[in-house]
Parts: structure tokens; C-alpha cells; sequence
């Protein structure tokens, strides 16, 4: 049976060190404030803000959701980002994605100061990101590369194949991961004999957004397979991973729920935290 990647474990781990940080920050006289813009009344979007601002009380981060209607512009947006860009209260303003269709995504997170993305969506980050320089790195991403760490999975020298290319989770993933010396295969809708490269993988990272994807046949013995899916299936959360049989052949494995979506919130707030602390610097 495969070792857990317990993200909800290892979630807890990271937010009482986050509290000693903060802490160090308070005995500075230093408070950390995050700015969360949600536009429209998605569901799923809903449930995550409301994730997000129970992590900052957990913390003491001062955090203000700031909702706005479906029907709002892109200049409407994109003043309030200024705003928040000016207001020295927050530390991090985040976007809560997906827009709705009639506003550019794009444009409004490059609108974000660089110093404030704790996304790590702005083009200067995911620049960053891809050229080896210190930025603030995409939350999910991130929590993927703390997992495997902390449970101690060799990276470097080992095949790591990621299922998924977007610029959320899919590339930044792949390049923390080539980072970490590993050797990075990254597939995607068009790519062809899929299992023929998910079987070579040590390390497996799916992010397809499709129930139940990954079944144990494209599963090499003993590998480390992380799963970001998040998919409803009459009423349930469940991953791009076919946890029950992938389980019994993988050497480690995180669960949907308790395992990647734990710690990106974690993230989050570590990058909050760390755009203070520059600042403070
Ligand atoms: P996207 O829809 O942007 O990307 C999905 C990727 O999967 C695409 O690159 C697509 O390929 C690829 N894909 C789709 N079908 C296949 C297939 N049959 N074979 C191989 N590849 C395929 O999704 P995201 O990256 O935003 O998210 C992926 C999943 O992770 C979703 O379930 C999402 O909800 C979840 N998620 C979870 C987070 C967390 O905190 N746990 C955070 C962010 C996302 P192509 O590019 O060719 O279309």
C-alpha cells in the first residue's frame, strides 16, 4: 500500500511555522494583510474565498473579501487592482479566478504590482519561474514540490511526468520539478500513447481536471503520484486519480480530498507572509 501524502497533515505542519513567522512580524510591529477580489457568484469560487479568509483569521492576516457583480468591466477591475495596489493595508491581492468570459484574465492579473501577486501569476513571476530567478511561485504548483519534499521523495535524477500544460498548475509544476533536477515530461490532450510516458514516471502529477482519470495500469510500481484534481461527481470532490486501485500499485499517493487542495491554501499563506516580509526588509 502507498504512503499517504497527507496534505491535510502536513497543511497543519506548515501553518503553525507560518505562525511563528507571524509572530516574529507582530514583535516587529509589522501586520500582513491579504486583498481577495472575487467577480460574480461562481459557486466553486465562493467556497474557495471563503477557504482563503478563514486561513487568514487562523493566522491573524488582516483579509478583505471584496465582491463584486457579474456584470462588472475591465476598467471597473482594473481600478479597484489600482487601488489595492496603492493601499499599503495589504501585502498580497489575489484574483480570484475564473472571471467571468467578457473580462481579459490576463490583463487583469499583469495589473497586479509584481510585489503584491501571491498568486504568482504575473508574467514577471512565471518569468521568473522559467528563467531561475526568485519570485513568488503559484500556490498549487508550490504545494505539490512541499509535499514530495516533505515526505522525503528523491527528486533529482528521476522521471517526472505531469499530465496537464495549463499556466496555473501544468508548466510551473514542470519547472519546479526540472528545478529539483528531475527529468520532466510534461503531456497533454494531443499527447500520444499517454500511458506508454505515465508508466515511465518516479514521480506523477496529474492535473487534468477528469474523474477518476489515471487508473493503475498507467501507474509505474512505487511511484509518487500527486493528484490536483478537483471534480464533482454526484455531489462528491474526486481527483484525476483512481485513488482505491492506483493506491495498491504506487509507492506514494495524495488523496482528493486532504491532499493538494490543503496545501495550496497553505501556500497562499506563506506567500502572503513572505510579500510582508520583503517589504519589512
Ligand atoms: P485546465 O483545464 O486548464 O488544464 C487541463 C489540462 O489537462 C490541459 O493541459 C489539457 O490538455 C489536459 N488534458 C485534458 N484532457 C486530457 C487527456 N484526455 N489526456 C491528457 N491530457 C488532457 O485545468 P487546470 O490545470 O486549471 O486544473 C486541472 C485540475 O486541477 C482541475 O481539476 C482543477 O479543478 C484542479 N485544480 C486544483 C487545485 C488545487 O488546489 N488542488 C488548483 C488548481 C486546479 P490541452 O492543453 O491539450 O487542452
Amino acid at each position: 500500500m502507498a504512503i499517504l501524502l497527507d496534505g491535510k497533515a502536513m497543511a497543519a505542519q506548515l501553518m503553525a511555522d507560518l505562525q511563528g513567522r507571524m509572530d516574529a512580524l507582530r514583535a516587529q510591529g509589522i501586520s500582513v494583510g491579504l486583498a481577495v477580489v472575487l467577480v460574480g457568484d461562481d459557486p466553486a469560487s465562493q467556497v474557495y474565498v471563503r477557504n482563503k479568509a478563514k486561513a487568514c483569521q487562523e493566522l491573524g492576516i488582516y483579509s478583505e473579501t471584496i465582491r463584486l457583480p457579474q456584470e462588472t468591466t475591465q476598467q471597473e477591475l482594473e481600478a479597484l487592482i489600482d487601488r489595492l495596489n496603492q493601499d499599503d493595508r495589504f501585502d498580497g491581492i489575489l484574483v480570484q479566478l475564473p472571471l467571468p468570459r467578457h473580462l481579459n484574465e490576463a490583463a487583469a492579473l499583469r495589473r497586479i504590482l509584481a510585489e503584491k501577486d501571491v498568486d504568482g501569476f504575473h508574467i514577471e513571476n512565471a518569468g521568473k519561474l522559467f528563467t531561475g530567478q526568485n519570485g513568488v511561485v503559484a500556490c498549487t504548483p508550490k504545494g505539490i514540490l512541499h509535499m514530495l519534499k516533505a515526505a522525503n521523495v528523491p527528486l533529482s535524477g528521476k522521471e517526472a511526468v505531469v499530465i496537464g500544460r495549463s499556466n496555473i498548475v501544468g508548466k510551473p509544476v514542470a519547472m519546479l520539478l526540472l528545478n529539483e533536477n528531475c527529468t520532466v515530461t510534461l503531456c497533454h490532450s494531443r499527447t500520444a500513447d499517454l500511458a506508454a510516458h505515465t508508466r515511465r514516471a518516479d514521480i506523477l502529477v496529474a492535473a487534468v481536471g477528469r474523474p477518476r482519470f489515471v487508473t493503475a495500469d498507467m501507474v509505474k510500481p512505487g511511484a509518487a503520484v500527486v493528484d490536483v484534481g478537483i471534480n464533482r461527481v454526484d455531489g462528491k470532490v474526486v481527483g484525476d486519480v483512481d485513488f482505491e486501485a492506483v493506491e495498491r500499485v504506487a509507492g506514494y499517493i495524495s488523496p482528493v480530498p486532504g491532499g493538494v487542495g490543503k496545501m495550496t491554501i497553505g501556500m497562499l499563506m506563506e506567500n502572503t507572509i513572505e510579500a510582508a516580509e520583503r517589504k519589512a526588509r
